[in-house]
């Protein structure tokens, strides 16, 4: 069974996860912008860190034979400055059309504020002039279930925004219902000691459903980890989920949601509608 990380940021980590990665069957890794863990001086850096994300990384994962896709964005982290916000959102549509680029992402809020609303609604309009998919970072800890409404609010509000197409990232289980009911995907970041576990994770699957549901482990500069995939993987598994509902969730949706761009090129093996058979109808 082949395997998508839809979320890590390959940037910060080393050669050896590409090598386990690959040992694990992961085809394909989805990078999105963030904080580099310091705020960037100029605009320029940015350009140069969208210049990686979009030639050298695919070039390194591929040498694992990995497909290596990424979105590029503004990240709320640094959406406070707004004449550095003005210039890196002048330049990232020269970036949407590089052909591992699969969108507008993470944008999102961070501590929920009016300048960090107003760059991801910039953002937002430009991804809808432009016709690309969006991914979403949602505001950890206290922040979260706050900043998960302001932007669901303000999406729904919109009248031009297509929730199949659009993607909130670190979800939980008190922000996974209003999401899904309104139609949005919905994904969860598993950490090895922080916040969400691989147990926790498939919880909220045999709660809420497979369908737009994706896992991600989020590798970064922090403490993380690509096999904490690899883990919610064996745990669905060893409470003996189906082998075609493991696939569904880590191969087939990513498929489903990442094949909207036509940049994203791994194909689904089964049709969605008939994937989506829930777990609750699996165990009558
Ligand atoms: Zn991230």
């Amino acid at each position: 069974m082949k395997v998508i990380e839809p979320h890590i940021h390959m940037i910060a980590r080393t050669t050896q996860d590409y090598e386990r990665m690959a040992r694990m069957h992961t085809v394909a890794c989805c990078e999105p912008s963030f904080w580099a863990g310091y705020d960037r001086t100029s605009a320029l850096a940015f350009h140069d860190y969208f210049t990686h994300l979009t030639t050298f990384e695919p070039r390194r994962a591929a040498q694992y034979l990995i497909e290596h896709y990424c979105w590029i964005c503004l990240n709320p982290k640094e959406a406070e400055n707004r004449e550095l916000a003005r210039e890196v959102l002048s330049f990232i549509p020269e970036f949407l059309d590089k052909a591992n680029v699969l969108g507008i992402g993470e944008i999102g809020l961070n501590k929920n504020t009016r300048n960090e609303m107003n760059v991801f609604e910039r953002q937002v309009e430009m991804a809808l002039e432009r016709r690309q998919l969006i991914w979403i970072h949602t505001p950890h800890l206290n922040d979260k279930l706050k900043g998960t409404r302001m932007m669901l609010d303000y999406l729904k509000g919109h009248g031009g925004v297509e929730p199949e197409r659009v993607c909130f990232d670190h979800c939980e289980e008190h922000t996974i219902p209003m999401l899904r009911d309104a139609g949005f995907w919905t994904a969860m970041t598993i950490y090895p000691v922080t916040k969400n576990s691989a147990q926790r994770v498939v919880d909220a699957i045999e709660r809420f459903g497979l369908d737009h549901q994706l896992v991600d482990a989020s590798g970064d500069w922090g403490p993380s980890d690509p096999g904490t995939l690899h883990d919610a993987l064996f745990e669905m598994r060893r409470r003996g989920h189906t082998e075609e509902h493991v696939e569904t969730v880590f191969y087939n949706n990513p498929c489903y949601f990442l094949g909207q761009s036509p940049h994203f090129k791994p194909q689904p093996t089964r049709l969605k509608e008939a994937a989506w058979n829930t777990v609750a109808e699996e165990r009558k």
